[in-house]
């Protein structure tokens, strides 16, 4: 069990097969640590999820397990991806839905690059 208290690694999980290349996704950046790519669902102009190149569930299981050069090369990309895609400014929200209560549908750890218009609140009431 990994150290969210989730299940074990689903290597057939979506997001898994989309760094395989089995699924097609519309990538916008990739290097040794990272691909981000546009969510199929977009719940905002600009929706851009980033994922880490390895085995991980969650953000908890993903600060635990995974090496320093992992965590700080997907952490780089995260802003990177935002950099050049033009969101600092105005700005963007960066999300990451871990376990039940946040409603994780997939379990591979990624977080949500959010942008194009004023975003509301933090959480829904
Ligand atoms: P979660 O709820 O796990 O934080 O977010 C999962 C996200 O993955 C959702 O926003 C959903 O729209 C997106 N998603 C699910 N399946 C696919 C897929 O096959 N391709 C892409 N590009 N996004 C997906």
């Amino acid at each position: 069990m990994p150290v969210s208290g989730l299940p074990p690694y689903d290597e057939n999980n979506i997001f898994a097969r989309i760094l395989r290349g089995e699924i097609p996704a519309r990538k916008v950046y990739e290097d040794d640590f990272a691909l981000a790519f546009h969510d199929i669902a977009p719940k905002a102009p600009v929706h851009v999820l980033v994922i880490p190149k390895g085995p991980y569930v969650s953000i908890s299981d993903f600060g635990a397990a995974a090496p320093a050069d992992l965590v700080a090369g997907f952490w780089k990309a995260v802003s990177s991806v935002a950099t050049s895609l033009g969101l600092d400014q105005p700005g963007y929200r960066v999300l990451a839905n871990m376990g039940e209560h946040a409603g994780q549908e997939v379990p591979h750890f990624h977080v949500h690059l959010l942008a194009g218009k004023p975003l509301g609140p933090m959480l829904a009431d």
